[in-house]
């Protein structure tokens, strides 16, 4: 049964925990479920399956282990460059000499990659406990509904930590507000689940034991509803966000983040 196999993924776990629902789990907690290239290429393959399959309607993105997500994971086995095979869009020369390598692999694996799962036609909760660090954050940002556990908490130290003005999809102030976006980067600080909350950018907070019962749940009572108008609303939603500014700052903040990558390997 293709439903629930979960023999040809190393890091993920395809599951279908109730009808019309998949349930997709980032399952390396030995490494806070940290995103490779192997990873990366593993939940695209997961979504596109979900959303290829017409008895699938809604999608769960959790993670196993005391942490959802520890952020991009470039030091593993499976190295920094995606295979030829693997790659998704057209941009490649990934271990080009110079900016041009680098470039092209942070659009390919991050950027583009994120937005392909941000813009997938069917709806997305993630569903979140423990610490979402860095790339991380573009994981949970990608769905369309968060709930999470009370011991969750976010952060984005990259502007603090390696230079840049904060992670690859950059869409802090489309998250929460300017202010509280210009603080969380300019702090490095943690973001507790309490606190997402009330930004808006998760949507309930519960107690861990009743983390994934909550998701489930969720996922169910949009099952239920027509699948086609849910998609609709998806679109709908993700084009108004767009038409405030999200996609156009997303891309500049992208470039000023290779200049910040730049910057800080000059020095
Ligand atoms: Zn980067």
């Amino acid at each position: 049964d293709m439903a629930t196999n979960g023999q040809e993924f190393q890091q993920i776990i395809y599951e279908e925990p109730a009808p019309k629902v998949a349930r997709i789990v980032m399952n390396r907690p030995g490494r806070a479920n940290a995103q490779g290239i192997t990873m990366t290429y593993e939940l695209d393959e997961a979504f596109k399956r979900a959303c290829h399959d017409d008895n699938i309607n809604v999608i769960i993105l959790a993670g196993a282990g005391d942490h959802w997500n520890a952020g991009h994971d470039l030091s593993g086995e499976d190295g920094p460059m995606p295979a030829p095979e693997q790659v998704v869009g057209l941009w490649g020369e990934y271990d080009g000499k110079g900016w041009e390598g680098y470039y092209s692999r942070e659009r390919e694996i991050y950027l583009e990659i994120s937005e392909r799962w941000r813009n997938a036609p069917k709806p997305v909760i993630a569903e979140i406990q423990g610490s979402v660090i860095s790339g991380g954050i573009i994981l949970a940002w990608m769905c369309d509904l968060i709930v999470c556990s009370e011991d969750a908490r976010f952060r984005d130290p990259t502007a603090v930590e390696m230079g840049i003005c904060g992670v690859e999809l950059w869409q802090h102030p489309y998250e929460m507000s300017a202010r509280q976006a210009k603080e969380w980067l300019m702090t490095g600080g943690w973001m507790s689940a309490q606190d997402a909350k009330d930004r808006g950018m998760v949507n309930h907070v519960v107690p861990l034991e009743q983390l994934s019962a909550k998701a489930l749940d969720m996922a169910k009572t949009i099952a239920a509803n027509n699948k086609f108008t849910m998609k609709m609303v998806k679109q709908a939603v993700n084009f108004a966000q767009d038409q405030m500014g999200r996609k156009a700052s997303v891309d500049f903040g992208f470039h000023l983040h290779q200049i910040g990558h730049m910057q800080a390997m000059m020095n």
